[in-house]
């Protein structure tokens, strides 16, 4: 495996069944062939419980139901407390994503505790757990609608002012003020074609004004041009702001100052420090790939 990832045969499907499972909660769902039925059937009329952030991974062991005989994660370990920074890095195939989905509980786990703030995510409704996290994915897939229903579906009460600070705040302001119809274009297959880049930065207002506590960024920046990167990666700066980060990352430049950095291979946490303690293991993967993505860059 490379770790500047080929193409992988699991990521395409992740990528949909994440999107399906925040979907839930952030109502992108119009979009997928399936509805889940759990939100649908079963509306939350109480206001979300708020989470803190604190995030502990404790024994835990997984396998995809439909693959039961692979492990796709064997005895991972760590946490992150509120407001932290986590990074994992790892090959392609290594179980990076996989993490997140069982985070968000899109899969239950074979053995082991995720906790949230102390407690069990199966003991959270589900929707006070997705209500409180946000993901920024590689590829952001938004709604068929307006600019504005795509924002503000973080925050669906969400004021003009609101709307326009977030889209400030995420670099989408500029270049939604520059359409004509600005804030009421259409977007998705009958309206405009956003770059990838663009795309992300509506799903970062999003995420902004949905305020989650916490907060996961799977290979956010990793398919983005240059300059499209320096947007995203400020408007993730600002949204990383006083929550509890999950970075995974291919590109080692954007979590040299994680708090912590799990390198996560075949499923198992092999390494697990800051940068500095890393860059310091003799032999150490982290080292390894270090030494590789700068000197080629
Ligand atoms: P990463 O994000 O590190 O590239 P993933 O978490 O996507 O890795 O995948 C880890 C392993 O789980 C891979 O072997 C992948 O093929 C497998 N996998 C991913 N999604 C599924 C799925 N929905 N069903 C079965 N296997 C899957
Ligand atoms: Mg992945």
């Amino acid at each position: 495996t490379t770790f500047i990832g080929a193409s992988f045969g699991g990521i395409a499907e992740m990528y949909a069944q994440i999107q399906k499972a925040v979907g839930a909660t952030e109502r992108v769902f119009e979009l997928l062939e399936e509805t889940p039925e759990e939100i649908i059937a079963n509306p939350k009329t109480s206001p979300i419980e708020k989470i803190k952030g604190n995030v502990a991974f404790k024994n835990v062991a997984f396998s995809y139901p439909s693959r039961k005989e692979v492990q796709v994660l064997k005895d991972v370990n760590f946490n992150a407390e509120f407001g932290q920074k986590i990074a994992i890095v790892g090959p392609s195939g290594a179980g990076k994503s996989t993490i997140s989905s069982l985070l968000l509980r899109f899969y239950d786990i074979t053995s082991g505790e995720i906790l949230v703030d102390g407690k069990n995510i199966h003991d959270y409704d589900l929707e006070d757990l997705r209500g409180n996290m946000s993901i920024v994915p590689q590829d952001v897939i938004l709604f068929g609608g307006t600019i504005r229903e795509n924002i503000a579906y973080g925050k669906p009460n969400a004021s003009e002012e609101e709307i326009i600070a977030a889209a400030k705040q995420a670099n989408a302001f500029n270049f939604v003020d520059g359409f004509p119809e600005k804030f009421e274009t259409l977007v998705g297959e009958r309206g405009v074609k956003l770059s990838g880049g663009q795309r992300q930065r509506i799903a970062i207002a999003r995420a902004l004004l949905k305020n989650p506590s916490i907060l996961i960024l799977d290979e956010a920046t990793s398919s983005l041009d240059s300059e499209s990167e320096k947007l995203v990666q400020e408007a993730l700066e600002v949204l990383m702001e006083g929550r509890t980060s999950i970075i995974i990352a291919h590109r080692l430049s954007t979590i040299r100052n994680a708090d912590k950095i799990l390198v996560l291979d075949n499923g198992k946490i092999s390494e697990q420090g800051t940068h500095q303690e890393l860059i310091n293991l003799e032999n150490g993967i982290y080292k390894n790939l270090s030494n590789l993505q700068f000197s080629n860059s």
